[in-house]
This record gives structure tokens, C-alpha cells and sequence, in this order.
């Protein structure tokens, strides 16, 4: 904290997503004259159209799906035709106003953000801002709509935290139009189910996205360019994942790739490489994205960028240039929102002298939020098999876990790597409904360098899903 008679350290955030949202209240909180500048709204891309919106499409889709499943247990939808006869009714899903529900929890979520700010001293510039060298930025507030000042157009700082983010790739054979052929950031203007989605790029994105308009009722295509859904990914969980989209009747097209998309007035039609054409009503690209990093001053600053445009930062979130740190997508760690915000935090207490802990990568745990969910921690198999790690490997498959049986789920596994010889827990898998949450055992296991026999030596809950994380830890012990 400083003192009455030392000048208050300045810090200037440039982009009020995960990242930079967690910069300004870190420093905040240290006592810092912390501004902030944001182009679009609070909370950046990830509350407006990233991560809020698809999670909450995604848990329409789930409980979408979840109806149609439940039959299977027994539950049997119906009402009374005009004959008294029994009908079947079908599943309709309103996605106008599961857009509209969309949309408002993520505008909400973006003024609850601000408040914070706000609440925690945080000066919010709105505007387009850009760096002028490395402890100044300017900003163009198009007539000064700043929460306290009105001539916000230079800020000078000790230190800047760069927080812009990233934008979707877009091909220029396959330019998006916001009405059929789409990013994922216009998907939410649709009123209606689309008819048939054709989904081009089977990364985490498209995989999400193919999944929920599955279960929402779409015809779904998905264009893959590889031989396997989720390249890069655990082979095992995606080839259950891809098992899972051909047997609820999503057609996947392996080693495709999308040369143009076209609109063609009713419908779209995507040309391959291999001169195909597939056609259907809709078309979601989900090839990537580019850091927001050009013509923002940043190289001028003496910032150092990856060819790729991302910011090159060390484990402390600083760049190439001391007074100037950079926080998720827009650097070259992963593009999560939990890594973005814990940049943010580490930056600001870096740069404020408070304790720090790098950024451990290796400790990340993420999901993708497919029907079933995969869940990932730590070292990954193909590491362990490319001898980057010394692990042994455990799979085991739900369908031998009790409570998986009661609740008719047949597809998934937990999978866990230990350490040859110590059994310490490096890493894991989890694919299974919900992987999101039951993945923290093996996470915490990870973080703490637990042992397969400490794990396992916890008591599960019987019959739970987590028991089959218990059992694998079981199964990995060492025998003296
Ligand atoms: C469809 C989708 C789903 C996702 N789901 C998840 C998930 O479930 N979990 C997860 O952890 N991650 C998820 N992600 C990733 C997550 O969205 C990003 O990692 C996260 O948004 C990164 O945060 P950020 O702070 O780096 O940037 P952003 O959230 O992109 O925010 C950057 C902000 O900077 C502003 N900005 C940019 N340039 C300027 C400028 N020059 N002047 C002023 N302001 C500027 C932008 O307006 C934006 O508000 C998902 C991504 C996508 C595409």
C-alpha cells in the first residue's frame, strides 16, 4: 500500500475481458491508479460472445438432449390426441428466445463486471485504444465517455497491461455475412433452429457448436480436415466424441477441407478441396482466431510479437519490454479464460512488487463442452508416448461404473497418468456428462503432487461417477 506521501502507481489496461478485468481490480486492490480502456463492453469477448453465450446455448441443448435420453430410462413423454389415443409430443426448441435469455445473461454479466470496477475505483475509458510507446496509451473515446474524466485521450502509466484479445479467422473464399454464412459471434441472431448446419473446423469450437445444434434439432455436418474431430486433443476422448455424433446422426466428414463457402440465397453451399460440394441452410466457420494485436502500437513500443501476432510474455505475463505486460489471447499462452485472468492477476503483481506465482501451463485444467464433455489436466498421453514425461497410463472405461449404469450413460472413461515408479498423479482425462466438474479430484491431485495411492485412499461417494476416479488411482497402485 503506498504511503500518503509516494505517488500512487499507475497502471493503464488496454481491453476489459478476463484479463484485463483481472489486471485493474488486482491493482486496484494493491492500491494503484489503475484506468482501463475497452472498445465494446466489459467483460470482452469471452462475456459477450464467447464463453457466456455458447455455455448457456450449451445448457439448452443439454436439457434438449437430456429429454429425448430419458426415455431410455423409462420416462415417457405424451398427451391426449383428439381420439384419447396417446401422441408423442416432439422436442421443440425456441431458439429465438433461447437467444434472446442468451443475450441478456451476458449484457447482465458485462454491467455486473463494470460495476465491480467501478465499484473497485477502476477508471473505465470507453474507446479504440492503442499504444504510444511503452508507458503511454491513447485513446479514441469519440467525445469522451469515460466513467470519471471527460479528456481521456493519452493516459500515462508505470506499467500497461495489453488485454485485447482475439477475433474469429475468417477465410476470404468463405466471408461471413451474419446470415448464413456465420461466426460464432452471429450465431445469435438466429430466430430459428437452422434446418442443417454445416460446421466447417472440428476444433474445440466447432466441436461445441456442432454438439449443441445436434441436440437442439439441427441436421448437423461437420467439416473436419483431419482424420479424427478435436485434433491435438486426447485421441481416445475424441474418437468416443465422434462415435457419439455419427450414432445421433451428425455427419462428420474426416480429411475435408472447406476450400468456399457460398451463399446461395436459400441455403449455402460449401465447396471441398477434394470437389465436393455439401449443402445445407446454414454455415458456422470455426477456423481459428487472430490476436487483436495489429496496428496498436505494440512493436513500435518495442513489444517483441510471435509470427502468429501474439505477444510474446514469459511466465509472469511481461513482454520483451519491462513496463509492458500482456494477458490472454492476445499473448502466446492458452487461449482459456481462466489462463487470461490469472495473467492478469500475475501481471499486476508482478509489476507491483506482491508475491507471484508463474504461470504453470503444465497445471491447466480445461474442458470442452461437448455432450459428453471432455475434461483434460496436466500431461497428456501423447506426451507420455512421445517420451516428453515418464507416465504410466490408466483407462478406465464408465461403463463399468455403477451409478454411469443406473443413469444409462454408455460412453466415457476417466483416464489418469502417474509418475513411473513414484506414482505421483501428472495428469488425466475425463470424458463423461459433466467432466467440467468431476475433473477437480484428478486437478487438485495434479496441482499438489498427490500420489495414485493418496488419491485413492479418499473416500468416493458409492456409487458416484467420481468412483471410477478413485478406482483408477486404485488400479495405478505400486506394489513394494
Ligand atoms: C465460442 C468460444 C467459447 C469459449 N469457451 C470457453 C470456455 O468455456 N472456457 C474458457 O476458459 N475459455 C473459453 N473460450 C476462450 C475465451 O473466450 C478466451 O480465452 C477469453 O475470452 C480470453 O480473454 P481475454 O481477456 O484475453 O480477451 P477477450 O475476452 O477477447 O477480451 C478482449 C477485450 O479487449 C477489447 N479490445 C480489443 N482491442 C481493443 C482496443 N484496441 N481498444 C480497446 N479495447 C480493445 C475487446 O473489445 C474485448 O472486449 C471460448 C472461446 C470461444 C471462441
Amino acid at each position: 500500500m503506498a504511503s500518503p506521501f509516494e505517488r500512487k502507481q499507475r497502471i493503464a489496461v488496454l481491453g476489459g475481458g478476463p484479463g484485463g478485468y483481472e489486471a485493474a481490480l488486482a491493482g486496484a486492490q494493491l492500491g494503484a491508479d489503475v484506468t482501463l480502456v475497452e472498445r465494446s463492453g466489459v467483460g470482452g469477448s469471452a462475456v459477450l460472445t464467447d464463453v457466456v453465450p455458447s455455455k448457456t446455448l450449451i445448457a439448452t441443448a443439454e436439457a434438449a438432449g437430456g429429454i429425448r435420453e430419458t426415455t431410455e430410462l423409462g420416462v415417457r413423454f405424451y398427451s391426449r390426441g383428439e381420439s384419447g389415443r396417446a401422441v408423442r409430443p416432439d422436442v421443440a426448441v425456441n431458439l429465438a428466445a433461447v437467444n434472446d435469455r442468451l443475450l441478456r445473461l451476458s449484457r447482465q454479466q458485462s454491467e455486473d463486471m463494470k460495476s465491480n470496477l467501478i465499484r473497485a475505483g477502476v477508471q473505465i475509458v470507453t474507446g479504440e485504444g492503442r499504444l504510444d510507446g511503452p508507458q503511454r496509451l491513447v485513446v479514441s473515446t469519440g467525445g469522451g465517455r469515460s466513467t470519471k474524466r471527460t479528456d481521456f485521450d493519452e493516459i500515462d502509466a508505470d506499467t500497461v497491461v495489453v488485454a485485447v484479445g482475439a477475433s474469429p479467422r475468417v477465410l476470404p473464399s468463405a466471408v461471413p455475412d451474419g446470415e448464413r454464412i456465420l461466426t460464432w459471434t452471429q450465431l445469435y441472431n438466429l430466430q430459428d433452429v437452422p434446418d442443417h448446419m454445416i460446421v466447417v473446423g472440428s476444433g474445440v469450437t466447432g466441436a461445441e457448436f456442432a454438439s449443441a445444434y445436434l441436440a437442439l434439432g439441427s441436421q448437423v455436418t461437420l467439416i473436419s480436415s483431419r482424420d479424427q474431430v478435436l485434433p491435438g486433443e486426447d485421441a481416445d476422448a475424441a474418437r468416443v466424441l465422434e462415435d457419439v455424433f455419427r450414432r445421433n446422426g451428425m455427419e462428420v466428414l474426416s480429411k475435408s477441407r472447406a476450400e468456399q463457402v457460398t451463399n446461395t440465397g436459400d441455403g449455402v453451399l460449401v465447396h471441398l478441396a477434394d470437389g465436393r460440394d455439401v449443402t445445407g441452410s446454414h454455415c458456422l466457420l470455426a477456423v481459428g482466431s487472430v490476436p487483436n494485436t495489429a496496428g496498436i502500437g505494440l512493436e513500435e513500443a518495442g513489444v517483441q510479437l510471435a509470427p502468429t501476432g501474439h505477444i510474446r510474455v514469459n511466465r509472469v505475463a511481461r513482454t520483451s519490454m519491462p513496463s509492458i505486460y500482456a494477458a490472454g489471447d492476445c499473448s502466446d499462452f492458452l487461449p482459456l479464460a481462466s489462463v487470461a485472468s490469472m495473467q492478469g492477476r500475475t501481471a499486476v503483481y508482478h509489476a507491483m512488487g506482491d508475491a507471484v506465482n508463474p504461470t504453470e501451463l503444465r497445471n491447466v485444467t480445461s474442458n470442452i463442452f461437448t455432450q459428453p464433455e471432455i475434461a483434460t489436466v496436466g500431461w497428456s498421453q501423447r506426451q507420455i508416448e512421445e517420451g516428453l514425461a515418464q507416465g504410466d497410463i490408466y483407462k478406465l472405461p464408465l461403463s463399468s461404473n455403477p451409478r454411469a449404469k443406473m443413469m444409462g450413460i454408455r460412453d466415457g472413461f476417466v483416464k489418469l497418468f502417474a509418475r513411473t515408479g513414484s506414482g505421483t498423479v501428472i495428469g488425466g482425462v475425463v470424458t463423461a456428462p459433466m467432466a467440467s466438474e468431476l475433473v477437480l479430484p484428478i486437478a487438485l491431485a495434479v496441482e499438489h503432487r498427490l500420489t495414485v495411492d493418496q488419491l485413492a485412499r479418499a473416500f468416493s461417494v458409492y456409487p458416484s461417477l467420481s468412483g471410477s476416479i478413485t478406482d483408477a488411482a486404485r488400479a495405478m497402485h505400486i506394489v513394494a
